[in-house]
């Protein structure tokens, strides 16, 4: 797990202003990643570091000169049109980019001059997906999101016996995992209402969002050998918020026996930037395991694991309708909660998901599944705030959702605060639902 270093300290100050502004998502402590290029143009995408409200560009950085070394070859590789091969180059590569990239941000350094040029407005851009994401996992780590889930579908039995034992999870879909700002249509698929004798074809009813976070694989393991839960951590290289938009009707008549297919990959959405888990080594913590609780089996468990494994991100999720954007009104919040009720951990995952001999390659995606906290109204879904569509939610401005209405839009947002630390934000994601198309 990453040390704590010179680019943690909470009192560098940066020359590009706006990263010192005391609610800034991106100050010189956090140094993100995203593939971009300026909006409507034919320009290629490529690498870059949020810095305030700007972006390092690193493809033009390290034509500038500024960077040598080992950092220099990893900002080449950042030039690409995905992060890939950055990703693979491993934590030694992360640190000594991230290393030249806070000496040359902060005040008084003698790269200003030329990085000045290098900065690009954030405002200015658009997005794409960080890396070529081969393939996507996605995870169920929040217990409470499975216990009242279960208790939705199956009443009598909500939490299934492996459930303590094993990160239960799936695979997903990767091609239609897309950036934040996606639209996308409300799927289409086969439901079937409980009273009814067939199922019919129809657009989804029930769809939702979820709120979790993503976990970007970096350097990858050889098939046949298994990744060890604490080497899982230099495997891994940030980590994002993501959006699993989920067709509730369609899954509750699809998923047994095989588990979730149509109504989970129609669309998911990342956020733009990748917060690196050397940005991230301030706010780990103490992950435990209730003593009622069985214990992790030996490859599941270690002392670092339970010393620094768990991520402490305050997550927030918000919704903006159609009514609302007319209206000129703000998005309004349905739900806050945080990465650390996660019952396994990102390092967990990672062993477990190895330990067959799978091999994980570089921008491999893991989704952590719904992140709800223990309180009602710490879920993050609506499947769970409206109790299975019991009991709608009514917003600030009079309207009521029991699942998502066309053109409504999802914003998440993630930030890291802990006392004598510099704050860091995750930005946000948002995705748009259309209507379907019949
Ligand atoms: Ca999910």
């Amino acid at each position: 797990m990453t040390q704590l270093n010179e680019t943690h300290d909470p009192s560098l100050t940066s020359w590009v202003l706006s990263a010192n502004e005391v609610s800034c998502d991106f100050p010189i402590q956090n140094l993100p990643f995203a593939v971009f290029r300026r909006r409507e143009s034919d320009e290629k995408f490529r690498g870059g570091v949020a810095i305030g409200n700007q972006i390092v560009d690193l493809s033009a950085a390290q034509r500038s000169g500024v960077f040598s070394d080992l950092a220099e070859r990893a900002a080449q590789a950042c030039s690409q049109t995905t992060l890939n091969e950055y990703m693979k180059m491993g934590t030694t590569a992360w640190s000594a980019l991230r290393l030249a990239l806070s000496r040359a941000l902060r005040e008084g350094a003698e790269a200003q001059n030329k990085l000045k040029n290098c900065l690009v407005p954030q405002a200015d851009v658009e997005f794409t997906v960080p890396c070529k994401i081969g393939d996507y996992t996605d995870f169920y780590t929040s217990i409470h999101h499975a216990t009242t889930v279960g208790s939705l579908f199956r009443p009598d039995n909500p939490l299934l016996p492996n459930y303590k034992w094993v990160p239960i999870g799936y695979h997903g879909r990767a091609s239609s995992i897309g950036i934040s700002g996606q639209n996308f249509r409300r799927p289409m698929g086969q439901t079937k209402a409980p009273d009814a004798l067939e199922p019919n074809l129809g657009p989804c009813k029930r769809l939702d969002y979820e709120l979790e976070v993503g976990i970007y694989i970096g350097s990858g393991n050889d098939m046949g050998e298994p990744i060890s839960i604490d080497n899982a951590e230099e495997h891994v290289f940030g980590l994002c918020l993501f959006n699993d938009w989920s067709a509730r009707d369609i899954q509750a008549w699809e998923y047994q026996p095989l588990g979730p297919f149509l109504s989970k990959s129609f669309a998911s959405t990342v956020s733009p930037w990748i917060i690196t888990t050397e940005a991230l080594a301030p706010f780990r913590s103490a992950w435990t395991r209730d003593s009622e609780d069985p214990q992790p089996l030996p490859y599941l468990d270690s002392e670092k694991n339970r010393a620094k494994g768990a991520y402490d991100i305050q997550l927030e999720v918000l919704l903006e309708s159609e009514k609302m954007r007319s209206e000129n009104t703000p998005a309004v919040k349905l739900s806050e909660s945080s990465f650390i009720y996660s019952y396994w951990t990102v390092g967990q995952m990672v062993a477990h998901h190895t330990i067959n001999g799978c091999n994980l390659e570089p921008g491999d995606f893991l989704g952590s599944g719904t992140q709800s906290g223990p309180n009602h109204k710490e879920a993050g879904s609506l499947l769970e705030l409206s109790m299975g569509g019991k009991q709608p939610l009514t917003l600030q401005n009079g309207e009521t959702r029991t699942f998502l209405q066309d053109g409504d839009a999802i914003i998440m947002r993630g930030r890291c605060e802990k006392e004598g630390v510099k704050a860091i934000g995750f930005g946000e994601v948002v995705g748009t639902v259309l209507p379907a198309k019949e």
